[in-house]
């Protein structure tokens, strides 16, 4: 039986006030005894912080990105090391922001989840079409060449200690939803195209869905089959609703 997972991810929002403000929230509503396990992905500088007010809590803490080496001249970078010395577990890679934005490949993707793992941090890797991809059917091409790249770099083995995070481009942040059977379908190709090299760990593995989810639509997307959990963007920037998301889970 998969746990269910849900991890805000606050991209570049707030400030360190607000910051602390949302985790003390956070962690006033969610109480004892959660049936997800719960995570928050603050921005690089709110780590420190919001890592020493997290403690004592089983709220996870993640960065948004991981750099693919370990230390030295790589300007805007920070490693998988620093990150554990300020307590870190969890590390999102390959965002679609990271992807489409700052242009980041599915091979510097996969060498950034590699220096996750390599380092003890739980990689989420986010994978997704784009609106165009999608409707020129290419979504399982794309979906299985980001996928692939990690699998070839990592081995399918890697994926014991990771999470997967399901998020079509078009619905990030548009407050358009993938419908719970389209992320289904995907979901469960992920899961199938994993079991074909290894049964267990497909069963096992975690896989995420992000996009635009709301306290309303949570609990329909997490009743799927092969949907553990959430990666929440612009709805775990107000506690209410992204503990309501959590308790959905
Ligand atoms: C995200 O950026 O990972 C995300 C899912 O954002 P949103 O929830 O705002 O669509």
């Amino acid at each position: 039986m998969r746990r269910s997972l849900v991890v805000g991810n606050w991209k570049m929002n707030g400030n360190r006030g607000k910051s602390l403000g949302l985790l003390g929230d956070i962690l006033a509503g969610l109480g004892e005894g959660a049936k997800a396990d719960v995570g928050v992905c603050p921005p690089f500088v709110y780590l420190p912080e919001v890592g020493e007010a997290l403690t004592g809590s089983s709220v996870l803490l993640g960065s948004q990105n991981v750099a693919d080496q370990d230390e030295g001249a790589f300007t805007g970078e920070v490693s998988a090391l620093m990150l554990k010395e300020f307590g870190c577990q969890l590390a999102i890679v390959g965002h679609s922001e990271r992807r489409l934005i700052y242009g980041e490949s599915s091979a510097l993707v996969a060498a950034r989840y590699a220096k996750a793992l390599q380092h003890g941090l739980i990689p989420i890797l986010c994978i997704g079409e784009t609106l165009e991809e999608r409707e020129s059917e290419r979504t399982f091409d794309v979906v299985g060449e980001q996928l692939d790249a990690v699998l070839h770099t990592a081995g399918v083995a890697s994926l014991a200690k990771a999470v997967i995070a399901y998020e079509p481009v078009w619905a990030i942040g548009t407050g358009r939803t993938a419908s719970t059977e389209q992320a289904q379908e995907v979901h469960s190709w992920i899961r199938a195209r994993i079991a074909k090299l290894d049964a267990n760990i497909s069963e096992s593995l975690q896989i995420l869905y992000g996009g635009s989810v709301k306290p309303d639509n949570a609990a329909a997307l997490f009743s799927m089959p092969d949907i553990d959990g959430g990666l929440i963007g612009g709805a775990s920037l107000d506690a209410n609703s992204f503990l309501k998301i959590c308790h959905s889970a």
